[in-house]
């Protein structure tokens, strides 16, 4: 068998390698060999692969068998096309050696310059170059790089030395050391490499050649490599290629140069030739900042031809790859080099503007533009953010989760009620709490962002703040609050100091960084409707089109997400309304009643403040669907929890404030999120729901009467068995006729459930019978899949994730192999028992493009997400069904690394892919409202759905029944089994 060919050469207009050969030959490798191939000029060299690297880590750092010889075999062709040799006394070839992985991760790997500088070719070069101080200089740095990169010297010995020689010969610059001081400072450096590394210096070239391709290689594993593999989620690479390339020098004189270009202006994207260059000088000063250097367009005065060549080449790379192009240049004595070509990194709002641009000029399609434009860039542009000038040169103190996007800077408040007082004489306030609770709402919504030191993704305070579109940082371990003081390390914060977060990146600063303000363009509406049109074009099987919903809690926030392309609001959580002052007050007179009749009395002050909001919200959302989603929380959140608001309450009620804490303290539990709350508060006390569902009614009267179209869903959270929606659906179905009757009105309300207890997606084929759409809470449903306290996350979860024990944050992303397998099993119970059930996603990770992704290819019908990231799940929805053009509904990512039980769960479920309708054994009752008025007719649906429903294996080829326990129950009993 021949042996794989390692290494690629380029050189002399012919490459043996191209473009699209990246994940062999690395982003730089690749496109070195493509501008080879175009002839654009470039200097000669050869790239080893990556799957040298791979091999170099699964062999113990050796190379594969005869990779030396290849490498050899190219060095010569390289030596013979430049005409020089490595090491040769007189006039030495010199190399670089740079990394170049598949996907770019700058300054992440090691790069040596000049290689090939030795004790004896120092003085050929200066010779040749009539240049000494050019020669001794490039010697220097060689083993500086070298040294530091290769030899593991630490480099301040070197900048020691370097400042040394500057104060001895008092000079600023280094360019200010002359050829001898050069000299000096070489062997200077020989001596701390032997004194630091217990060895000399190496002078043989080839020597020198390996040991840099040794420690490029081994650059793949240093620790900010990985670290930035593991924050970009760079993952399934290979490893990195390495280039071995002959040096052009920017810095022979006043007729060379280097720069960095761009074919569109990488902020702004407009189509202008942007970029800086340095005459007379090597990359790395350009780097280093010592130099200001200049636009690109004063290129055109000082050398007109080499500037035109560039805007040659910079026109024809874009048009070749038909994307901004990022270019690396560099003159030597009036000959242009390109030393890299690579796709331009760019803000969101360049992003846009670029794609919609090349569409029109016709150099990319639509589907094109939409699948580069990245959804985390178009977040961007939506939020204030942080100055990029001001931010780089600020120091972040600390790192938390990126709960919210978006900058904002205010003074420190402690407590939701400072916040409020602040705010209201006019100050602007960041809510630094350990962790935020509804209660903090006020505070919330005034401050300008929210900092906790606690709490996950889908904790309170990262959930309220995406409603609210205010910049949160959650679970900033390294803040330490303390009463009225916050400290970071050794930095200490008093109440009123300024600080700034970056809720994009989970940064905090310290101080007032400047803002620059959203910029919402012509371009983004006209970006966005593409991506509409794909997703309204979507099928998948029998499902059509893809939507984004929004979650929204108030007309204002309706408003907003209408404005920014929600097509439904997928989840109304009426409970946030409950915390407007006004209600609270009647809300909690509700929850201490002692009598139904109390209750009721209560409820009914609340009735027409409810009924304003949904009548706003329908009203906002112009009949698109509106999910209402009954009340959900524990009662006792909502009770006082200072002595002073229980005296108000007590005042209130006319009761003494003894008898009315005893109330409250009995309200207690000690494991709210599993206690008294969700559709559970109804079963306890039916007169919630029936309230909630009668202003519902109320608000669609109102709209049809001022002839508004309106769409009302409602919602009934934390289901476990169908027969808790047997329960409660006749219950609302019965407030709905008594309302719409009275009225003289007809309005179709669906009425669904919320699938977000693990039971609820197992038993979905039985709870089908009852919902006409599922919308899966997917906070809840990771919270009790990982029984991890979404609220408690925070302490324990960035250990998984440093130590791999886990991927991502399971809050942020939808874990595909366990909570994305019951999202699975409960979209084939549902639409096996009912084919046209609408299901879609509610929880915060509807706005996460990954989890849309996957709900895309797991069939949902929408994704619903706070307001502030519709456009961003617009573009992730068009993106999901363009990267997903031919598959077919439902296939969940198989388990990795699967235990054999897993597999076999797995191996069970693949065959139901086929055609979840048809082969389930669960039927669709006649009538197509699987309502069940009558207690006959519910019997017999439930004992058609108790036999049919596929009760241990859910979506197995015949779906498999065994059959429940009810067959064998005496008959009385029937129809209370039917759920379980
Ligand atoms: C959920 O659990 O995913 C959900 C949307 O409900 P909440 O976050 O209000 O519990
Ligand atoms: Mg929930």
């Amino acid at each position: 068998m021949p042996k794989a060919k390692n290494v690629y050469f380029f050189g002399n207009g012919k490459a043996e390698g191209d473009a699209a050969m990246r994940d062999l030959l690395g982003g730089k490798g690749a496109n070195l060999a493509e501008m080879t191939n175009l002839g654009i000029p470039v200097p000669p060299g050869f790239t080893i692969s990556t799957d040298v690297c791979a091999a170099f880590y699964e062999n113990g750092r050796k190379y594969p068998a005869g990779l030396d010889k290849e490498v050899m075999a190219s060095l010569e062709r390289l030596e013979k096309t430049i005409g020089k040799k490595l090491g040769d006394p007189d006039d030495p070839l010199l190399v670089s050696i740079r990394s170049g992985a598949p996907v770019s991760m700058p300054g992440m790997m090691d790069t040596i310059l000049n290689l090939g500088m030795n004790d004896r070719s120092v003085r050929g070069l200066a010779a040749k170059t009539k240049n000494p101080r050019f020669a001794w200089d490039a010697y220097r740095r060689f083993i500086q790089m070298y040294g530091d990169v290769v030899m593991e010297v630490p480099h301040d010995k070197f900048e020691e030395a370097l400042s040394a020689m500057k104060k001895a010969r008092g000079v600023h610059e280094d360019t200010d050391l002359k050829a001898g001081d050069l000299e000096k400072l070489v062997d200077e450096y020989k001596r701390i490499v032997k004194a630091s590394a217990k060895r000399d210096f190496p002078q043989k070239p080839l020597e020198q050649m390996w040991g840099a391709v040794d420690a490029v290689f081994g650059s793949w594993m240093n620790e900010r490599a990985i670290k930035y593999r593991q924050l970009n989620e760079i993952k399934n690479i290979k490893g990195t290629a390495v280039n071995v390339q002959a040096m052009v020098f920017g810095n022979f004189g006043d007729d060379s140069g280097t720069g960095v270009c761009f074919s569109r202006d990488p902020s702004t994207g407009k189509n202008e030739f942007y970029g800086e260059y340095l005459m007379n000088a090597q990359g790395e000063d350009v780097v280093a900042g010592i130099r200001t250097p200049e636009k690109i367009s004063t290129l055109a005065k000082r050398n007109k031809a080499i500037y035109d060549q560039l805007v040659g080449i910079k026109n024809r790379l874009e048009k070749h790859f038909r994307d901004m192009q990022d270019m690396e240049f560099t003159v030597q004595q009036g000959k242009l080099f390109l030393l890299q070509t690579r796709n331009g990194k760019r803000t969101g709002a360049a992003a846009v503007k670029c794609a919609v641009d090349m569409v029109n000029e016709k150099l990319i399609t639509k589907e094109m533009a939409i699948k580069r434009v990245s959804p985390a860039l178009l977040d961007q542009i939506l939020h204030p953010m942080i100055d990029a000038g001001a931010q780089k040169a600020a120091r972040a103190l600390a790192k938390g989760l990126n709960a919210s996007p978006g900058a904002a800077c205010g003074k420190i408040v402690f407590t939701a009620h400072e916040a409020e007082a602040w705010h209201e004489r006019g100050e602007k306030v960041l809510l630094v709490r350990k962790e935020t609770s509804p209660e903090d709402i006020g505070g919330m919504a005034v401050a300008e962002g929210i900092l906790t030191s606690t709490g996950g993704m889908t904790s309170h305070a990262a959930v309220v703040a995406r409603g609210m579109g205010t910049p949160c940082i959650a679970g900033a371990k390294d803040v330490i609050i303390q009463g009225k003081t916050m400290s970071i390390g050794s930095k200490s914060f008093r109440e009123g100091d300024w600080i700034t977060i970056d809720g994009s990146l989970g940064e905090i600063y310290e101080g007032k960084l400047p803002l620059v303000p959203p910029e919402i363009s012509r371009d983004m509406s006209t970006f966005l409707k593409w991506c509409d049109d794909i997703c309204a074009e979507s099928k998948r099987g029998d499902i059509k089109g893809f939507q984004v919903w929004t979650n929204a809690d108030q007309p204002v926030d309706a408003k907003r997400a209408f404005q920014f392309g929600a097509q439904g609001v997928g989840l109304c959580r009426t409970e946030h309304m409950f915390f407007d002052k006004e209600k609270l007050i009647h809300f909690q007179a509700m929850i201490v009643a002692d009598t139904p009749a109390e209750r009721k009395e209560a409820l009914k002050k609340i009735l027409p403040l409810q009924q304003k909001d949904f009548f706003g919200i329908f009203k906002e959302m112009e009949g698109k669907p509106v999910v209402i989603r009954l009340l959900d929380p524990p009662l006792h959140e909502f009770v006082p929890h200072t002595p002073e608001d229980t005296q108000e309450l007590a005042e209130h009620l006319k009761v003494p404030a003894a008898a009315l804490q005893s109330k409250i303290d009995r309200l207690h539990e000690q494991n709210p999120m599993l206690g008294h709350r969700g559709c559970r508060l109804a079963v306890t006390y039916p007169e919630i729901y029936d309230m909630q569902v009668e202003a519902i009614a109320l608000a669609a009267v109102d709209c049809i009467k001022q002839n508004i179209p309106v769409r009302p869903e409602i919602m009934i959270p934390i289901v476990i068995t169908a027969r808790e929606l047997n329960l409660l659906r006749p219950s609302a179905e019965a407030v709905l006729k008594r309302v719409f009757d009275s009225a003289g009105v007809k309005v179709p309300v669906k009425i669904g459930t919320m699938i977000e207890v693990p039971r609820a997606a197992i038993r979905a084929g039985h709870i089908a019978q009852y919902a006409d759409f599922f919308s899966f809470g997917t906070n809840d449903l990771t919270q009790m899949t990982f029984a991890f306290s979404r609220d408690d996350v925070g302490s324990f979860l960035p250990s998984y994730l440093e130590k791999n024990v886990l991927d991502t944050d399971p809050f942020k992303s939808v874990d595909e192999e366990g909570v994305g397998f019951l999202i699975d099993i409960a979209v084939r119970q549902g639409r096996a028992f009912n084919p046209d059930l609408k299901i879609g996603i509610c929880g915060e990770h509807g706005g996460d493009p990954a989890t849309i992704n996957f709900c895309y290819r797991a069939g949902l019908s929408y994704v619903s997400c706070s307001p502030f990231r519709v456009p961003l799940a617009r573009l992730a929805a068009a993106q999901a069904v363009l990267n997903n053009q031919k598959a077919k509904p439902a296939p969940v990512k198989k388990a990795k690394g699967a235990g054999a039980a897993d597999k076999k769960a797995a191996a069970k479920k693949a065959p139901a892919k086929k055609a979840p309708a048809k082969k389930a054994a669960v039927k669709k009752p006649a009538a197509k409202k699987p309502v069940v008025k009558k207690a006959a007719a519910k019997k017999a649906a439930d004992k058609k759905a108790a036999k049919k429903a596929p009760a241990k294996k859910p979506a197995a080829k015949k779906a498999a029944v065994k059959k429940p326990a009810v067959k064998k129950a005496a008959k009385k009993a029937k129809a209370k089994k039917a759920g379980k």
